[in-house]
């Protein structure tokens, strides 16, 4: 998988041209192994693939003339990351916080970039992780195109310290519009509003990160933390896990050894910033780990 990545952060610096995005569901044979490939498209007009290491949920960039169509093998049909989407399918559904909420694995961060008018980013955040933890610190940024647009640099900031090892940057995927109207009730809301156009808001989040030379990651969360079965299954059948949280420190939860914690790096909540550096200075939260070692509490 190193390939892969390479074949993506060597590029990085430039802009890319991506088309003819479209979601796929096969398994690949690249190089000595097997993949699922959940997208096609051309990269800088060369056809490629998003691929997923089904045991390590890592994605990758590969040539689509280099990954040989295979039947699936039931090694792979048995693997970790079909085993948490069909989880999440099997779980009862809620309007609120519906996916995987927590990791037995350990604290993971997850950091919220929705659209936002405020000028800048928490800084201070990624600031104090990259300062009181171990370098690279695993963190998760569920990200929008809208924010990305208006935060051009944050976004490039936080780019450089993903290449430079101070922070291990998972991309996550929180729509490109992240659609929400103040005053209309929940199951009316978010993605539930009646003009989301959900795969293509999923999909174009992708684009956008791929044209900046990021990755995209097989981890979604919804918009408002609000959902309801029929958008789970869709974004399920797109090759995504759904996360919620167990912690979102801005409305009073308290960090725990299996924390999937929510706070928001876009300063729309800074309450939550406040408490997790609180929490950090009292050595209350532990080294963190990657979404990627995700194993859901039953
Ligand atoms: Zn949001």
């Amino acid at each position: 998988m190193r390939y892969l990545l390479l074949f993506l952060t060597t590029l990085s610096l430039q802009a890319h041209t991506i088309s003819n995005y479209k979601a796929i569901n096969s398994c690949v044979q690249f190089g000595q192994k097997e993949y699922f490939a959940i997208r096609s498209f051309q990269f800088d007009s060369r056809n490629s693939l998003l691929v997923v290491d089904a045991n390590t949920l890592k994605t990758g960039v590969v040539p689509a003339k280099d990954a040989v169509a295979n039947n699936c093998s039931q090694e792979i049909l048995d693997s970790r990351y079909r085993k948490l989407l069909k989880y999440i399918l099997s779980k009862r559904h809620h309007l609120q916080n519906d996916g995987i909420v927590s990791n037995a694995n350990g604290v993971t961060i997850t950091t919220d970039l929705c659209p936002s008018s405020k000028s800048g980013f928490e800084e201070r955040l990624y600031l104090a992780l990259i300062k009181n933890f171990p370098n690279p610190v695993p963190v998760t940024l569920f990200i929008t195109k809208r924010w990305i647009e208006k935060h051009i640099s944050a976004f490039e900031k936080l780019q450089k310290w993903d290449r430079e090892g101070k922070l291990n940057i998972t991309w996550g995927n929180h729509t490109a519009l992240h659609i929400y109207h103040p005053k209309v009730p929940l199951n009316k809301n978010f993605v539930l509003s009646p003009e989301e156009h959900l795969e293509k808001d999923v999909l174009d989040l992708e684009i956008e990160l791929l044209k900046r030379g990021a990755l995209p990651s097989v981890f979604f969360r919804f918009p408002g933390l609000i959902s309801d079965k029929n958008v789970i299954e869709r974004v399920t059948r797109l090759g995504l896990i759904t996360i919620g949280t167990n912690t979102w420190l801005a409305k009073g939860s308290k960090v725990q050894k299996n924390s999937i914690i929510l706070v928001h790096g876009n300063k729309n909540e800074p309450k939550g910033v406040d408490i997790f550096l609180e929490e950090l200075h009292k050595g209350a939260i532990s080294t963190p780990v990657s979404i990627l070692q995700l194993i859901p509490m039953r």
